[in-house]
């Protein structure tokens, strides 16, 4: 990528080495930024679990010429069945039928994030470890990627209090059995549901939503008895006992709902990913909105010298993407977690739709998949 634009030679900070940090990073530098990365992290390769990418995802890693480093960490996902608890299949929504070509692939975090460290190092970004940020450096850009707790977010919007959702999910990795197909698998009972998919190295990466009344922190690396999350899901049957009785170890957190950020930036600062956006996890895109949130950041910026004009228009092209994605995201956690009457409503509407319109369910979310960031912007 020539670095003509106006990001040549001007000096950016960021705060955080997430995936939307490391990604801004890797864009900003590709366009000639000075990029300095502030981490407050002692190392970065270690943390996390699962996350499916989506083509919107994976068009802006391609086009930072990481595609194919990122294939190479990362598998093919073919669909999404949505099962009872018992495990009977009530709807599959097949991606390479409905989208052939297209990139669904999920990837254990700590890949990515070295794919992303590696490549944002070489493209120039300096990326400093240890480096918590207490009180926000006055720069001529500071970008704020530093996550749910963002500092830069309260800098700009003030703090509000994120309620308590009533549910808990563990997360947790388990060995991948021979022959598994690849792609995503919800398993749907009362109050609860499971998400499992592999994920390369030999993994299944498994998320299991529990409601519940009493609070839990929202703090993805609590652990947890794995005692608790077989008990949680002792009644649910195909292959989970067998992929819950190999759990050795596993994290539980409470998910909390948060505004999108109403302000995403001033004149010197702006604010991306979890900072700006968090989201429930039931649409699999809080990384990606990260992904794509740093391609159009670093694009607005490259393109109009006047800074406060560039943030304004990346807020203007990113905002109401990212509000339409947080809601229908809690849309599916009410879906997923149906009962009695409601549940055998919503079922039956399901295997219904599976028989005989099962493309319609999948173009209720083309909105999502199909958008190229890189074309937005
Ligand atoms: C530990 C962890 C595990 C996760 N696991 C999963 C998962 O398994 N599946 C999934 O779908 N999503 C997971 N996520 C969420 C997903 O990664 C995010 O939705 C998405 O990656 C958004 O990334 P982000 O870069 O905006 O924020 P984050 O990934 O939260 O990154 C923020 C970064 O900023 C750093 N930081 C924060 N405050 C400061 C400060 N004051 N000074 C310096 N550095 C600071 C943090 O240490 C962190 O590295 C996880 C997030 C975390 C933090």
């Amino acid at each position: 990528m020539a670095a003509a634009g106006a990001l040549a030679g001007r000096a950016v900070t960021i705060v955080g080495a997430g995936i939307g940090g490391l990604t801004a990073a890797l864009a900003l530098a590709r366009r000639g930024a000075a990029v300095t990365v502030l981490e407050r992290a002692g190392a970065l390769r270690e943390v996390g679990a699962g996350i499916q990418v989506s083509p919107n995802a994976v068009r802006v890693l391609e086009a930072l010429d990481i595609g194919r480093d990122f294939t190479a960490v990362s598998v093919p996902s073919h669909g999404v069945t949505l099962r009872d608890a018992a495990g009977a299949r009530v709807l599959h929504m097949d991606f390479d039928r409905w989208r052939p070509g297209a990139a669904f692939r999920t990837v254990h975090r700590a890949r990515l994030i070295a794919v992303l460290d590696d490549a944002a190092r070489a493209a120039g970004a300096t990326i400093l470890l240890d480096t918590p940020v207490e009180t926000l450096p006055d720069a001529g850009l500071l970008i704020g990627a530093d996550g749910l707790h963002s500092r830069v977010r309260v800098a700009l919007n003030g703090t509000e209090t994120p309620f308590f959702t009533g549910q808990a999910a563990w997360r947790t990795l388990v060995p991948l059995e021979d022959a598994a197909s690849f792609g995503a698998q919800v398993f749907m009972g009362p109050g609860r549901h499971m998400v499992s998919y592999p994920l390369a190295y030999g993994l299944r990466n498994i998320v299991a939503v529990e409601e519940r009344a009493a609070w839990t922190a929202e703090d993805w690396s609590r652990p947890d008895d794995p005692a608790a999350l077989r008990a949680a899901f002792a009644d649910f049957g195909g292959p989970v006992p067998g992929w819950l009785s190999q759990v050795t170890d596993c994290a539980v957190w409470g998910l909390h709902r948060h505004r999108v950020a109403p302000r995403w930036h001033d004149d010197r600062r702006a604010i991306l990913g979890d900072a700006a956006h968090p989201t429930l996890p039931f649409l699999a895109q809080g990384a990606c909105m990260a992904i794509e949130d740093a391609w159009v950041l670093a694009a607005c910026l490259d393109a109009d010298a006047d800074q406060p004009r560039a943030l304004a228009r990346y807020q203007a092209l990113r905002r109401p993407r990212c509000v339409r994605i947080v809601e229908a995201a809690n849309a599916n956690a009410r879906n997923y977690h149906l009962s009695g009457p409601r549940r055998r409503v919503g079922h039956t509407a399901l295997r219904l739709a599976d028989r005989l319109a099962p493309r319609a369910v999948f173009e209720r979310f083309a909105w999502v998949y199909d958008h190229d960031p890189t074309a937005v912007a």
